[in-house]
């Protein structure tokens, strides 16, 4: 197994990154990058990620900016995390095997607690217990005691869902003045763990629900749960409503998609919504509320601090987890405030938020 520093300062994605390592093993066929972006308010945190990258100029150049925005996601979500992320080169279908998982937990080892991995895309709660084998420097793989006696595996899914929940009803509260979500229209775009969590919820509150997937069997799991309309995906961005709700992939707001759209408020889940800048300008000068990707799905990481703080304390604080998830509603509500104060859209407002804590720099001197 060879591990070695990659040199990535004159890389276009380069931010000040702390370091990037790569890891080869042959005998596994491990091939797999760590990013440390900043740790200036804690460990670095971040998914490791499976991806049949084609080449290894994709596989780093996605490292990168995953670190950086999750350095960005827990400065605005008030935790004591730093950004990191991990990707490992393969297809996680036919590549990931027990030998490669655990050489991947030796590659984390190695830079003793820097860095903490997490789930993510081609990557599962049972995968990340094989990596834990080898190192202890992962989170999100253990079962949680709630107050209410209940467990619930590592999956981080339903918190991500409940922070998607308060932070619509907090936008809707802030375009339109009133309190709750009874008969308020929401198109949810992508009912996989996340969204569907999100649906039931909305439902439960009172919401008049559309769904698209393009997956037939997570539309018929949502419809068995609960009370939706389907409707074409193709169609989902256009409908009349108060909210569209992106949970399926990133890119989703791009120009086609935003000149089609009709609602008034972009609050969902999904990861990298903003196809370009320009999508984000966009939905600023036309007056749409953007609650920026990475504060209203901050769910996800603030469930699993809370799990790791869980390990070190003894007792899962379901409560206190419970809250700060709900603070999420109190954030962006601030993000909005200060966008209209500060005459930016509310992407460029998170991003000074979360600079002005990681660097410490007053928000009116961040660029
Ligand atoms: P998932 O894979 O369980 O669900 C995604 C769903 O979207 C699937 O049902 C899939 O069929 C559907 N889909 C894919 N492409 C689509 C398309 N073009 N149009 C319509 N539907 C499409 O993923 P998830 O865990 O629910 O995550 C959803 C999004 O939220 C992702 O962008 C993810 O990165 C982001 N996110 C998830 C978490 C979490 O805790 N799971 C945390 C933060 C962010």
């Amino acid at each position: 197994m060879l591990i070695q520093e990659v040199d990535v300062q004159n890389h276009e994605d380069f931010d000040g990154h702390e370091k990037v390592m790569c890891c080869r093993d042959e005998k596994s066929g491990l091939l797999a990058y760590i990013a440390i972006h900043n740790r200036n308010l804690g460990p670095a945190l971040g998914g490791c990620r499976m991806w049949p990258y084609e080449t290894e100029a994709d596989a780093i150049t996605d490292v990168l900016r995953l670190s950086r925005g999750m350095t960005y996601k827990s400065a605005v979500a008030n935790l004591p995390l730093g950004g990191g992320k991990a990707v490992i080169v393969g297809d996680p279908k036919t590549m990931k095997n027990e030998q490669l998982l655990r050489q991947m937990g030796k590659f984390v080892g190695s830079l003793q607690g820097a860095y903490i991995t997490a789930e993510d895309s081609g990557t599962s709660v049972a995968d990340l217990e094989t990596i834990s084998r080898e190192t202890q420097f992962v989170a999100g793989v253990r079962s949680k005691q709630h107050s209410d006696g209940t467990e619930t595996s590592g999956d981080p899914s339903p918190s991500t869902a409940y922070g998607v929940f308060v932070g619509i009803n907090a936008s809707v509260q802030h375009r339109f003045g009133t309190t709750g979500l009874r008969d308020v229209k929401v198109a949810v775009q992508g009912v996989g763990n996340v969204g569907r969590n999100l649906v039931k919820m909305l439902v439960e509150a009172g919401a008049v629900v559309y769904v698209s997937d393009n997956f037939t069997p997570a539309l018929d799991a949502v419809q068995n749960e609960s009370q939706v309309t389907v409707v074409d995906n193709r169609d989902i961005h256009t409908l009349d409503v108060e909210v569209f709700s992106p949970c399926a992939l990133g890119g989703a707001l791009n120009m086609d998609a935003l000149v089609a759209m009709r609602a008034p408020i972009v609050a969902g889940a999904a990861n990298n919504q903003l196809a370009n800048a320009g999508s984000g300008e966009y939905l600023y000068h036309k007056g749409i509320v953007y609650a920026p990707d990475y504060v209203i799905n901050s769910g996800g990481i603030i469930d699993i601090f809370y799990e790791r703080k869980s390990c070190e304390q003894k007792g899962f604080a379901h409560n206190e987890m419970m809250n700060h998830i709900k603070g999420i509603g109190d954030t962006l509500t601030n993000i909005y405030m200060m966008s209209n104060k500060h005459q930016v859209g509310t992407h460029l407002m998170a991003d000074k938020i979360a600079e002005s804590r990681f660097l410490d720099r007053a928000i009116g001197e961040v660029a």
